[in-house]
């Protein structure tokens, strides 16, 4: 074999070896479950239902008030029945206009039986309600703060209702559901997604122990029409298109429709920002939701076909996703798979060539 040759076969044989090797981006974790099948499933809407209507109960849940207290106590009493939880409150603090110190606390809810040394998937949603209903036509009611039925309480209640079944019907213990203060206050003196961008930049978990979150906000109104959230589909698209394929499957693409809905800050959007696939599955509020922050965000606004799309079609996923092989997520990133297919085959390849070149001189 001349040195020409040689050359030749070693571009060659690395190119190969280098192609052929996976390269998977954290991004672009493979959480495709490929067995989507239909399975039992238990999410009570009725149950989600009531949850809503105590939490509107209590008013609008401003953060700081009285009534996000009554929703952090709804949260214990809702759990606690079983004993098989352990419930943590994440407190911090934020000045709002007039230097006004408001206490801030995200609820963090976790199956006493989880299993730290596995990795755990997220059920998320805010459990806060906006202080001002400024998207109401009339101006009088637009200074008042939203009563959030469908915006703060469906998300916590479908959440809650998720984890019961979960725990209790499908002995799956491996995640958590973290509910978060303060993601609505956005325009008002304050940002949007306070609570979850605090929570992720706090530390308070091991994000690489996270294999994927999924946020709900606006989950119960009448004719939802859940489209790709754009962050979601760019960064989690495997998971998107898992759950929009499963409700297809369920008969529920009423609900979830095959279309892009533009970006959209919420609180999925600090933990795809950190390299978790996270998906948000939100109400087309720009043009479906009418009573998007006004004073008509009520309970008549919530429907039980749409909760039990909404709790059937993801505990269905989350039971496929238990079923298949999950071991087969891996956490590396592009980058540092490219660097070691250099280590490891193209320097040893060159080394080998080198040395075979020294020997036909
Ligand atoms: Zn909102």
């Amino acid at each position: 074999m001349n040195k020409k040759m040689f050359v030749v076969f070693f571009l060659v044989l690395s190119l190969f070896l280098f192609e052929s090797t996976p390269q998977v981006g954290r991004n672009e974790v493979n959480t495709s479950i490929h067995n989507t099948t239909t399975k039992i499933t238990y999410f009570n809407a009725t149950r989600a239902f009531n949850l809503i209507k105590a939490q509107v109960e209590f008013g609008p849940r401003i953060p700081g008030s009285n009534a996000i207290e009554n929703v952090r106590n709804l949260v214990v009493n809702t759990l606690s029945s079983s004993e098989s939880w352990m419930i943590e409150f994440q407190n911090f603090s934020k000045l709002w206009v007039g230097n006004l110190n408001i206490s801030l606390v995200n609820i963090i809810c976790t199956p006493v039986s989880i299993n730290l040394s596995q990795p755990y998937f997220l059920l998320l949603a805010h459990y806060d309600s906006r202080i001002i209903a400024d998207m109401d036509p009339d101006p009088v009611l637009a200074t008042q703060p939203v009563l959030g039925a469908n915006d703060g309480a469906s998300g916590v209640a479908v959440g809650l209702e998720l984890g019961i079944v979960l725990r209790e019907y499908h002995n799956i213990s491996n995640f958590r559901i973290v509910l978060f203060d303060a993601e609505d206050q956005g325009g008002t003196g304050w940002d949007w997604i306070i609570g979850s961008s605090y929570f992720v930049s706090s530390g308070k978990l091991n994000l690489t122990d996270v294999s994927f979150a999924i946020l709900f906000d606006m989950v119960g109104g009448k004719n939802a029409q859940f489209k790709r959230e754009g962050h979601s589909y760019q960064h989690s698209k495997s998971l998107v298109n898992e759950i929009w394929d499963t409700a297809e499957h369920l008969g529920y693409n009423e609900y979830f429709i095959k279309e892009d809905l533009g970006k959209i800050t919420d609180d999925h959007l600090p933990f795809i920002d950190e390299g978790v696939i996270a998906v948000d599955i939100i109400d087309d509020f720009r043009s479906n939701y009418k009573a998007w922050h006004t004073s008509s965000d009520t309970l008549d606004q919530i429907s039980i076909n749409t909760l039990e799309a909404t709790g059937r079609t993801v505990e269905t996923v989350l039971l496929n996703f238990e079923s298949s092989n999950t071991p087969e997520i891996t956490f590396t990133t592009s980058n540092s798979t490219t660097s070691i297919n250099l280590i490891f085959v193209i320097i040893p390849l060159f080394l080998l060539t080198f040395i075979r070149f020294r020997r036909i001189k």
